[in-house]
């Protein structure tokens, strides 16, 4: 399918691994121009050197911490104009509620709720002006489902939900679509880092635990970062113009549920 996006430009947050790398490959495929950030430059160069090559897209790679004021401003400034933003962070680290301080709650908001507030107040007036404009922020099945040791996870994206659910309304009827593409258990360093700490907790190993974890799903699989970026690249395509403030979950069947 021709997505129809070739020529466009878009900032993948939090690209050089993981889900956003998954984002940024498929947004290439489809002959996106590229803004890449993540915040070691090492990862982030190679990822970048490798969509260059692999698809023939410009790709611009800033090395910047998404949850600061001064990286996203070195992010924006080295971006440009931007049609597409994709919305990404590092998750929150696991723990016990009990144990959760202010600090960690702060911490929590600024990168899995405010980064994407501030770079969607940032770019989406003038996708607006334009008429036209994509944005996709990677939140979690925990929106949904909660998970328990994801505490810090479940409440922060749970406010940039709240907000999504506004702003996207509010801004459709000028060609912006805006939505939130959940991600359940995908096969990337943060899963293997999740699995770590339940092996840690449960005295397992962490082949047990993945084992465990994988036959929790109906696919009985992790998914793909290539299948979560296909998805998102269809959410920033001309064709999912009508796709307004939805919550697309991809878990392979985990979150049990009729509608
Ligand atoms: P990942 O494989 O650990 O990759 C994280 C990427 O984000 C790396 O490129 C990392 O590079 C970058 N990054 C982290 N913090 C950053 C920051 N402050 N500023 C800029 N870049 C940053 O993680 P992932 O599995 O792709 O997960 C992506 C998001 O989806 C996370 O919020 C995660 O909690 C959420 N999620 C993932 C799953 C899953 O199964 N994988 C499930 C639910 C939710 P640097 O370290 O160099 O910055």
């Amino acid at each position: 399918m021709d997505l129809g996006i070739t020529g466009k430009r878009a900032l993948v947050c939090a690209g050089s691994k993981g889900l956003g790398r998954g984002c940024a490959e498929a947004l290439a495929a489809a002959g996106v121009e590229l803004v890449l950030n993540a915040r070691s430059s090492e990862a982030l160069e190679a990822t970048a050197e490798y969509i260059r090559t692999t698809y023939g897209v410009p790709v611009t790679a800033i090395a910047a911490d998404v949850t600061t004021d001064a990286g996203r401003q070195a992010i924006l400034l080295a971006a440009g104009r931007l049609d597409i933003l994709v919305n990404n962070a590092g998750g929150p680290p696991p723990g016990n509620w009990r144990e959760w301080h202010h600090d960690d709650f702060l911490a929590a908001f600024e990168a899995n709720a405010y980064s994407a507030i501030a770079f969607m107040k940032e770019t989406v007036p003038a996708m607006c002006e334009r008429g036209w404009g994509r944005v996709v922020n990677i939140t979690s099945v925990s929106v949904k489902q909660p998970i328990g040791v994801l505490g810090l996870s479940n409440t922060a994206r749970a406010a940039l939900t709240g907000f999504v659910a506004g702003i996207a309304r509010d801004v459709a009827s000028q060609g912006v679509a805006i939505n939130n593409l959940l991600p359940g258990l995908h096969a990337t360093d943060r899963t293997i880092g999740l699995d770590s700490f339940e092996a840690s907790m449960t005295k397992e190993s962490v082949e047990q635990v993945r084992a465990r974890r994988q036959a929790g799903i109906p696919a009985a699989r992790y998914g793909t970062a290539a299948e979560f970026g296909a998805t998102c690249a269809f959410m920033c395509s001309q064709h999912a113009a009508f796709m307004i403030g939805q919550n697309v979950l991809l878990d392979g069947g985990a979150f049990n549920s009729t509608l």
